[in-house]
């Protein structure tokens, strides 16, 4: 499963996975962009993918218990699932900061891996092979001056990968790392810094080597690590 599938990075790894064999759940807010990365991945030779429309913003239990249902009935397991989903909100100091885009950020970016990873666990739990990857951000690390609720939601997602990665360390074999992506040309690489020229900006494609490594079959076990395609580099096999 990937999170927020329909655009930027979800996309291009939901593509890319995909291509490599991966029965790959479209998690997303935006019918029409799902819609049209299902017909490019089904007419390709990849397996179909699923489409589950969900704005994360307003999901509830009920809702992913659903969808979870619908998942165990049809693919009977998940073998990985990309917390990639996310909102900047706007850049302030904290003093002028509005309380209702706190709640909103927190929700999509934090509350929302929080509600699916826990609903969804028994389905991960039947992979023998699972890796669950959370996204996180430079200021999600360290959080830094005027990035507001977008820097705590994050650093707050490194906080429970960081528990899951150690409670399930010696029980499961899933896999529970953190990713940040480092500038990337997206969308939301372009908001929140528009003067950028986005040309200078790595693609989300060259990203994928390491989201591959860690989705995939052929890691090396990592457990609990923060990775960084900055110095990031493939094992020598
Ligand atoms: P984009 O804004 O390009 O894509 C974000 C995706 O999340 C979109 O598909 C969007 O849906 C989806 N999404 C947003 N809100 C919701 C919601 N309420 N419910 C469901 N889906 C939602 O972002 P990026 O691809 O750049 O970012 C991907 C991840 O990488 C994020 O977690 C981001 O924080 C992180 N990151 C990105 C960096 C970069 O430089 N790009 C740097 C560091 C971290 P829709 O298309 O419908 O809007």
């Amino acid at each position: 499963m990937v999170t927020g599938a329909g655009d930027g990075i979800g996309r291009v790894t939901a593509h890319t996975l995909a291509a490599r064999g991966a029965t790959v759940i479209l998690l997303g807010r935006t019918v029409s962009k799902l819609e049209s990365l299902y017909d490019e991945i089904h007419s390709s030779d990849a397996p179909e993918p699923g489409i589950v429309p969900m704005d994360l913003m307003n999901t509830s239990e009920d809702k992913i218990n659903e969808m979870a249902n619908a998942i165990g009935e049809q693919y009977g397991r998940l073998d990985g699932i990309l917390h990639n989903a996310s909102i900047l909100g706007t850049r302030l100091p904290f003093a002028n900061s509005d309380l209702n885009e706190w709640r909103e950020v927190m929700q999509v970016n934090f509350m929302a891996p929080v509600m699916l990873t826990r609903l969804l666990l028994p389905l991960v739990e039947r992979s023998n092979d699972a890796s669950i990857v959370f996204t996180s951000s430079s200021v999600g690390n360290k959080p830094r001056a005027y990035w507001s609720a977008y820097a705590v939601s994050k650093y707050a997602l490194e906080g429970l990968a960081l528990l899951l990665a150690d409670e399930l360390e010696n029980t499961s074999a899933i896999r529970i790392n953190i990713v940040n992506p480092a500038a990337t040309r997206t969308a939301m690489r372009a908001a929140a810094y528009p003067a950028e020229d986005p040309m200078t900006v790595k693609t989300a494609e060259e990203l994928m080597p390491l989201y591959l490594y860690l989705l995939g079959n052929r890691h090396g076990g990592e457990h609990g690590e923060l990775f960084d395609p900055r110095t990031w580099e493939p094992p020598k096999r």
